[in-house]
């Protein structure tokens, strides 16, 4: 943004304004793709800010700035996957450090943690967030962060972000909040006191399926440099096209978000009054063990649906046949709806034992609920329920 006065802006306008206006040569109006992976220097120990794009490179240093800003920020730093974002919060901690996490956080990081940070000497206490005693149970005195993921993967399971950044005051741990299922437009974290964000931006940020990302944003100095560091020194950033990609997508945020919830609450609604569903886990509804929780912390419900399906009267292969507008996929926060089956799919990496624990079945559907109409999406189902 053109550094004219200083203003409060919204969301809404940040996110089309923060981190363009870079291109001097020609004025542009979007952000320039700088692909370059070395910069001329002018003269010896003098250059133009960037000397190599591992380090720092003009349009992802755009999408670092408009994230930073989105979520309330002072820095932030775009990776070539949310995994690579979470590599990186990695090697914060060294051996014999501990983590407290969710019991049911994303599949992909509980791989990492125990299977990549665990033989490293780094382990993770997995617990049931929604029960705060639970959480201060499992802090041992090398215990460094709490890493908090809310709404949670495939059951919508509301943590109270406020009251574990107070347990990691408390104890002088970091806390750590993946704000991939909500986005800054729904959920913001700093304001609930947390100090690092995480973000998978393939997911909502990005919203178009077509590029695969991540982020990590925090507002301390000594943090901020820390990872800044690790970044380069690990080589975890990602391409400056992807960075244009998630740059050109985050601008609609707050409206796709506003798209995806409204059509989240309706497809809901309809699902809980069908005969061949069992169960509707979505925090909007009242009858959701979190929905008090949400409406306090959230400003919206979100867009991730999940339901069980009464098995003796459909069969799942047969209605994610029929289904014409939902594809049949893994991931979420996409403008077109998909739906997966996380039992055999997006969370079968996790053993049995924990995929009941964590409350969910081979019965269980879930629906990344995207921007089409919702009387389409509620007619698709119901052809597909039949
Ligand atoms: C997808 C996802 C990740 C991992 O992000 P990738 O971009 O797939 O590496 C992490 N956390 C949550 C909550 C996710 O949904």
């Amino acid at each position: 943004m053109k550094n004219k006065e200083q203003r409060n802006y919204r969301l809404e306008t940040l996110a089309i304004h923060q981190g363009v206006y870079k291109d001097t040569a020609y004025n542009s109006v979007t952000t320039p793709i700088y692909p370059s992976s070395t910069f001329a220097f002018e003269r010896l120990g003098v250059n133009k800010g960037y000397d190599y794009t591992r380090s720092g490179n003009p349009t992802r240093q755009a999408l670092a700035e408009n994230l930073a800003a989105l979520e309330g920020g002072t820095a932030a730093w775009v990776t070539c996957t949310g995994m690579a974002a979470f590599t990186t919060i990695g090697f914060l901690f060294k051996t014999g450090d501990h983590i407290v996490t969710g019991a049911d956080i994303y599949s992909g990081t509980i791989r990492f943690l125990t299977s990549a940070l665990a033989p490293m000497g780094i382990a993770t206490a997995f617990v049931n967030m929604q029960d705060p005693d639970a959480v201060r149970k499992a802090i041992r005195p090398n215990t460094r962060a709490i890493l908090i993921e809310t709404p949670s993967n495939p059951l919508l399971n509301v943590v109270d972000i406020a009251a574990m950044t107070a347990i990691a005051r408390e104890h002088g741990l970091l806390s750590i909040a993946d704000n991939t299922f909500m986005s800054p437009y729904l959920q913001r974290p700093f304001d609930l006191g947390a100090d690092i964000i995480v973000h998978s931006t393939t997911k909502y940020l990005n919203g178009h399926s077509d590029v695969v990302g991540g982020a990590i944003i925090v507002r301390d100095e000594t943090l901020a440099q820390r990872l800044a560091f690790l970044v380069n020194a690990l080589g975890t950033a990602c391409s400056p096209f992807d960075a244009w990609l998630v740059l050109r997508g985050v601008k609609t945020l707050g409206y796709r978000m506003e798209a995806h919830q409204r059509n989240a609450m309706a497809v809901a609604r309809f699902l809980a009054g069908h005969p061949n569903v069992s169960k509707v886990y979505y925090p909007g509804l009242e009858t959701h063990p979190g929905h008090a929780l949400a409406k306090k912390q959230m400003k919206g419900f979100g867009g991730m649906v999940s339901f069980d399906a009464n098995l003796d009267r459909v069969s799942l292969d047969q209605f994610f046949q029929r289904l014409q507008l939902f594809s049949l996929a893994e991931s979420l926060g996409g403008v077109e709806s998909l739906a997966e089956a996380p039992w055999v799919m997006s969370h079968s990496s996790i053993s049995e034992e924990a995929r009941r624990a964590s409350g969910f079945s081979p019965a269980t559907v879930r629906l990344s609920i995207g921007i089409e109409h919702p009387d389409d999406l509620i007619d698709d189902l119901k052809a597909a329920l039949a």
